[in-house]
């Protein structure tokens, strides 16, 4: 979009593009625009993080900039490369490519030393003895100051001399910190001359062991930020009360050309849904879930699994856009954006979940036909298949009731009723077996009309209900994966005295084996869509053997979310 055409249509600009059309407007940076996603590698990427992602990347793509994918490595003990390897392919996959290499925190370690000793040479920064509790003791509250630190008048010779020493090895983990020399009276806590390095004696998963003093975060980040020449650093709000330590470290630095503008918006959450990362690593380490590609997971890994697709997602993130405000978003409309998206591309197939046999008495043994069904009504272009129809057919159990509860609304299958067989022949019930035992229906008998063949009926009949059906020699048994939700409450993070796990939905996978599909699927690969109609969308899982597909249901085919709205 150029500046003209955005300027037309003022309304319809978020506050982050307005921020930035009036830099550009300003002739700000030269028009450029560089923005960058800044995950920290200790944990699989959430939707929340797909947001971050559309958020900056399309950003950048809207006013022909571009984005960096820089890894906030500056924790050793809780980094991996798994995670690196993990957060790339989620990016990719979401359909953005960062600019360049990725790029690392880490990278900068050098760059952020030199810097550290710059603001010790301008008497801004000092090497503090303290141990981490007497530092927290003396900092004091949002409403009383701080005290100062005994060490906070260190001569800037002792300053250098112990943070080499410090870099150097010299001193265990803990023993001293290098502070930023602020004010401890400020009403901003964050301003209480701040923890810029520690000394943790850990391996680094790039750096490897030439470090054992690491930059604390927000001393990293915004440093990062600069090095990089990034235009416009979007976060999340937590951080607008660093941003006045942001700019100090910015003040006292040598200046930066372009100087980062931090904008913040308010994180994504989602109903039902854990977002955290502790949290969510606590679900694969304790093994409530199969692993951080879970299918029932909110990580960006689980909901590719579970089939939704890039466009779903982002969809979704343009249709919550970017707030001020922390809210919360009903997770229907998640669901809303991928069942909109698998609506317009999934091939439709039969399949049974629970079924029961339907025996076409009238229907010569041996006798096949193959009906050619439409592959997506929502696709012009979508095509035919042929499914092979005969004598013994699986149908739902639930689609016959030997006593429908209210029969005047019953249009499916009962003793004497007629319904269509999708894309095959009407029919009608004129008999049941039951187990004598259990008083289960295994067997329904049916006579079907020859005249009503779809797409050449000429029978005259009229019926209200179609029910889907697989033809019993040719039916390709599976494995489906049913999920619900995986929290049974709104909001499982959000109660005081109950720890979250409390709220896991044991339900929350139901596997149906075997369930019977049309014998089209055959060769399907992982992550193919399907509608399985009357059923809901379903991709093929990686779990899948030569023998044996796996499905996952993405989602149902009822759509909560749009009624809801509409109400
Ligand atoms: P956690 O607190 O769970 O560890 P995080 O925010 O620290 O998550 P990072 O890896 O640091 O995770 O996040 C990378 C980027 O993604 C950050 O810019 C952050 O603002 C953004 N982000 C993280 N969670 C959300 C969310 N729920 N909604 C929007 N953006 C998010
Ligand atoms: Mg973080």
């Amino acid at each position: 979009m150029s500046t003209n055409e955005a300027s037309a249509t003022p309304a319809s600009l978020n506050f982050i593009e307005q921020i930035v059309e009036n830099d550009r407007a300003n002739g700000k940076n030269g028009g450029v625009v560089l923005t960058r996603f800044p995950p920290e590698p200790n944990g699989y990427l959430h939707i929340g993080h797909a947001k971050s992602i559309c958020l900056n990347f399309g950003l950048a793509q809207q006013y022909g900039g571009a984005t960096n994918l820089r890894f906030d490595d500056t924790n050793p003990l809780t980094e991996d490369t798994e995670y690196v390897d993990s957060i790339m392919e989620d990016v990719r996959w979401l359909g953005f490519q960062w600019q360049g290499e990725p790029l690392y925190a880490s990278d900068y370690f050098d760059q952020l030393y030199a810097y550290a000793i710059h603001l010790i040479k301008a008497g801004k920064a000092y090497v503090d003895d303290s141990t981490s509790e007497e530092i927290r003791r003396m900092r004091g509250t949002p409403t009383e100051p701080g005290e100062h630190s005994p060490y906070r008048e260190r001569s800037v010779e002792e300053n250098l001399d112990l943070f080499a020493r410090m870099k150097a090895g010299e001193f265990p983990d803990g023993s001293k910190v290098l502070r930023a020399k602020i004010d401890m009276a400020s009403p901003n806590m964050h301003l209480r001359d701040p923890i810029m390095y520690r000394i943790i004696h850990a391996h680094h998963h790039r750096t490897g062991d030439k470090w054992c003093i690491y930059p604390m975060y927000d001393w990293a980040h915004g440093q990062s930020d600069a090095i990089e020449g990034i235009t416009h650093s979007i976060c999340t709000l937590e951080f607008e009360v660093h941003r006045p330590l942001y700019d100090w470290f910015l003040d006292n630095l040598p200046p930066f050309d372009p100087r980062p503008r931090q904008i913040e918006f308010a994180r994504l959450n989602l109903s039902y849904t854990i977002m955290s990362k502790r949290k969510l690593l606590q679900l694969v380490r304790e093994n409530h879930v199969a692993g951080w590609d879970d299918p029932r997971m909110p990580t960006i890994s689980g909901l590719r699994r579970r089939g939704y697709t890039p466009a779903s997602l982002r969809n979704f993130a343009e249709r919550i856009g970017v707030a001020r405000r922390d809210n919360v978003i009903d997770v229907g409309l998640l669901e809303f954006s991928v069942r909109e998206d698998l609506n317009k591309t999934a091939t439709r197939v039969m399949g049974v979940m629970d079924p029961v046999k339907l025996i076409l008495t009238n229907y010569p043994e041996g006798q096949t036909e193959e009906m050619m069904i439409e592959n997506n009504p929502e696709d012009p272009n979508g095509g035919e298949r042929a499914v092979p129809f005969s004598r013994e057919l699986w149908i739902e159990r639930e689609d016959f009731k030997e006593n429908p509860p209210s029969p005047k609304k019953w249009y499916r299958l009962g003793p004497d009723r007629m319904v269509r067989l999708k894309g095959a022949y009407i029919i009608k019930a004129t008999d049941y077996v039951k187990d004598p035992e259990t008083g289960e229906i295994t067997e329904i008998h049916a006579e079907y009309i020859p005249e009503s063949r779809s797409g050449n009926d000429t029978s005259g009949l009229k019926v209200k209900g179609t029910i889907h059906w697989v033809s019993v020699d040719t039916a390709l048994p599976v494995e489906v994966r049913q999920y619900d939700r995986l929290f049974s409450d709104p909001d499982p993070g959000g109660h005081k005295d109950r720890d979250f796990l409390e709220f896991l939905n044991p339900d929350s996978l139901r596997i149906i084996s075997p369930a019977y599909l049309e014998p089209s699927v055959k060769g399907a690969q992982p992550l193919d869509h399907f509608q399985f109609i009357r059923k809901g969308y379903y991709c093929v899982d990686r779990d899948s053997t030569a023998d044996k597909l796996v499905f996952n249901l993405t989602v149902g085919l009822r759509d909560n979310w749009a009624k809801m709205s509409q109400k």
